[in-house]
């Protein structure tokens, strides 16, 4: 299957799901999520009638105060901005770099563990064959179960367990850990990789990263390496070009392995 086959396909899938969403795009960069085209849309431009958010995706409508918005069906990437938030998510920079270091795609089987809101693992379930989901948290598999549900993805399995009680995939080609004692998962996802597998741990703080570290030399993984992402918006208004006064400064650190 090449890749634009895959890309029509995901894309079919959501919009099946979100039949009933539109997005709406104003000139001035202004996006609106219409969760149901069945009522009228109101919003700062005044509204849209339902019948005109039945309308063909691509076409132009106006507001009653007669400003012009295009309808479009919302991407993966819309609906994924929306999704309900439990505990603290995987920022999207370290989601990417955790993409490029380890070569996943559509053939990669995947584990993670905690599952939290599912903004880490909802990504991966998006690009890869089949991802299975680990949280410890009654209330947080239900956010993980709605926000499954919202997405539309089929390859996630979510499980209600402790990860250090057991993985039971097997032949998994990368397992990633966001949880404030990694090292606890360190054996059973030594059993759960095959050979060459990575191992991802992103923990918030140094003594984690050290202590993480310090129980992978004890075992067969290699290729230990720690970074840390920063990312730098720019506002870029005419001649005022320039980076934004503020940043995400800290998100967490990546640690990457492989299995020997
Ligand atoms: N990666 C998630 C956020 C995870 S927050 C996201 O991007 O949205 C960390 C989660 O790990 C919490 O929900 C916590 O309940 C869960 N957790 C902690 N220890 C665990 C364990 N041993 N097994 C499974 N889940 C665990």
């Amino acid at each position: 299957m090449n890749k634009d086959n895959r890309n029509s396909r995901t894309f079919k899938k959501h919009v099946l799901l979100s039949h009933s969403m539109r997005i709406l795009l104003a000139k001035n960069s202004k996006k609106f999520f219409v969760k149901d085209i069945s009522a009228d849309f109101h919003c700062q431009f005044g509204f849209v009638t339902s019948a005109d958010l039945k309308k063909k995706p691509g076409s132009t409508v106006k507001t009653n105060k007669g400003v012009e918005l295009k309808i479009i069906e919302p991407s993966f990437i819309d609906l994924y901005a929306r999704i309900k938030r439990g505990p603290q998510i995987v920022a999207p920079k370290d989601i990417a770099s955790i993409i490029v270091e380890t070569g996943i795609g559509k053939e990669s089987v995947v584990v993670d563990a905690g599952g939290g809101s599912g903004a880490l693992c909802f990504y991966l379930a998006h690009i890869c064959k089949k991802v299975t989901t680990y949280e410890l948290r009654e209330d947080f598999t239900k956010i993980l179960e709605a926000n499954k549900k919202f997405l539309g993805l089929k390859n996630i399995t979510i499980k209600n367990k402790d990860v250090c009680d057991g993985i039971a995939e097997k032949a998994v080609d990368i397992i990633t850990l966001d949880l404030s004692e990694p090292w606890k998962a360190i054996t059973e996802a030594e059993k759960a990789l095959k050979p060459g597998g990575f191992l991802v741990s992103y923990s918030p703080t140094i003594p984690q990263v050290a202590d993480f570290i310090q129980a992978l030399n004890k075992t067969e993984f290699i290729h230990i390496k720690t970074k840390e992402i920063l990312e730098r918006l720019w506002e870029c208004e005419e001649r005022k070009i320039r980076p934004f006064t503020h940043m995400l400064a800290h998100t967490g650190f990546l640690t990457f392995c492989r299995r020997l």
